[in-house]
């Protein structure tokens, strides 16, 4: 079979080609020269699978879309606590440009904005690194995201560095507040060499992908941010990374997403894909014209708003029957399916708690779930322990061994583990009267 997914792909692509709206960023020359009708996507899986439609080999300046990235190895390098002191996470509504300050602080007020990337970028190596030193912490931890070696294109640095009179008056601006110490012209070259590394909407879909799966990278498998950075690299993205327009973005797309100057915009979509699309028109916030209405498109024809929810909890349960043993026991089987989280687990054990049921024997069979999070697995264990203080003899089925303890306050009460129901095989199926009960009522 041909998968159909490129061929939605260029389809999307197709819907916005004709769209000659907007203008090319003027004030880095070789972004003014860019051929404006260029025009790719790529979706990445997070198993590092890549759909691509149109140019999507082209390289393109990364410009503001570093940003996520390079805040998410500063919070590696520096830890949470000292990165927190230096730039806030408040989204600003401003440009990104702004020349501004949180007024009480005196911070840069988040990472995405200038004069936050700035700050965050004089972080990166040690106290006092020189700007060749920082240049390339940038480029390779980039490139670790983007799964291959990214370059620098000095072409696009050298222009914007010729025109830098307002990143170099954010810099300042930062230097007499001792935001940094740093020489303030040595950390806008080396923002603008971050700003200039070279990516491809494909390398963008890998790095998107990266921060969809936790931090870890679909091509080499690197591990490049711990699941509690890439947390705060997204949550972060999702209220600051469209600048003064993340409002309309959020609600009308909800696709957390950053876009860059050059025309390229990625989107994050946590647990599913990364996307990418590269379009060189912006609209009056810096963002391109046909890559947002791409976003849109894909949002609404895909699902992918951030606030549909998924699967309600209460599909949990498969099944949950009881039937009476040859001694008269009353067994009851639990049956669960799907990926239980912690609402997931509360619908199981108030369905185990339920005092018009009596149980001898209660069986939770675990066969057709996909996954149990860490809180859900705590909670079913506490109950399946209370279950047993209780008297009720506990039996799991669990083939995949998804309960087994994996922390040290997780540890499942002694219970016995069946890999089939043939054991149980015979048992006489009880009606559930309680519910026919109702159903008669409701007649
Ligand atoms: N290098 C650009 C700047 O700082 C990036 C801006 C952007 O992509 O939004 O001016």
């Amino acid at each position: 079979m041909r998968s159909p997914i490129p061929d939605f792909l260029d389809e999307t692509l197709n819907r916005h080609r004709s769209d000659r709206s907007g203008e090319n960023a003027d004030y880095i020359p070789d972004l003014a020269a860019a051929d404006p009708e260029k025009l790719g996507i790529c979706i990445s899986t997070l198993d590092g699978v890549e759909y691509t439609s149109g140019d999507s080999e082209f390289e393109f300046s990364i410009q503001s879309m570093s940003k996520p990235f390079i805040y998410g190895l500063a919070l590696e390098q520096a830890g949470l606590p000292a990165v927190l002191d230096m730039v806030g996470v408040e989204p600003s509504g401003e440009k990104f440009n702004e020349l501004s300050l949180d007024k009480k602080s005196g911070k840069p007020l988040n990472p995405m904005i200038n004069a936050g990337a700035l700050a965050i970028h004089s972080l990166l190596g040690e106290d006092g690194s020189s700007l060749a030193e920082r240049t390339e912490i940038a480029r390779s931890g980039l490139s670790r995201f983007a799964g291959r070696e990214l370059r620098v294109d000095e072409s696009t640095a050298a222009g914007e560095w010729e025109a830098a009179y307002r990143n170099i008056a954010i810099a300042n601006m930062l230097r007499s507040y001792d935001v940094f110490l740093d020489d303030p012209d040595d950390v806008v070259q080396g923002y603008i060499a971050q700003c200039s590394v070279l990516v491809t909407v494909k390398d963008l879909a890998i790095m998107a992908a990266t921060l969809a799966g936790g931090g870890l990278n679909p091509i080499t498998g690197e591990q490049v941010l711990s699941p509690r950075v890439n947390r705060q690299v997204l949550a972060v993205m999702m209220t600051c990374g469209m600048y003064d327009a993340a409002g309309d973005w959020m609600t009308e797309i909800g696709i957390p997403a950053k876009s860059g100057v050059s025309g390229g915009v990625f989107g994050v979509m946590p647990g599913q894909v990364g996307i990418a699309t590269f379009s060189p028109r912006l609209d009056r916030h810096g963002t391109s014209v046909r890559g947002a209405k791409i976003f849109r498109d894909l949002s609404n024809r895909l699902s992918l708003h951030i606030m549909d929810a998924p699967e309600p909890a209460r599909s949990i349960i498969r099944r949950d029957r009881r039937f009476v043993g040859n001694n008269g026991e009353m067994v009851r089987i639990c049956s669960l399916q799907g990926l239980i989280q912690w609402s997931g687990s509360e619908n199981v054990i108030r369905a185990m708690d339920d005092p018009a049921t009596s149980t001898n024997v209660f069986i939770l069979d675990l066969r057709r779930v996909n996954e149990i999070n860490g809180v859900a697995r705590k909670m079913l264990t506490e109950a399946l322990s209370r279950l047993k203080e209780d008297g009720i003899r506990v039996v799991l089925m669990d083939p995949e061994d998804m309960m087994k303890c994996k922390g040290p306050d997780s540890a499942l009460p002694d219970v016995k583990i069946l890999d089939s129901l043939k054991s149980v095989k015979g048992l006489k199926r009880v009606r559930n009267d309680r519910r026919r009960e109702m159903a008669d009522r409701s007649v």
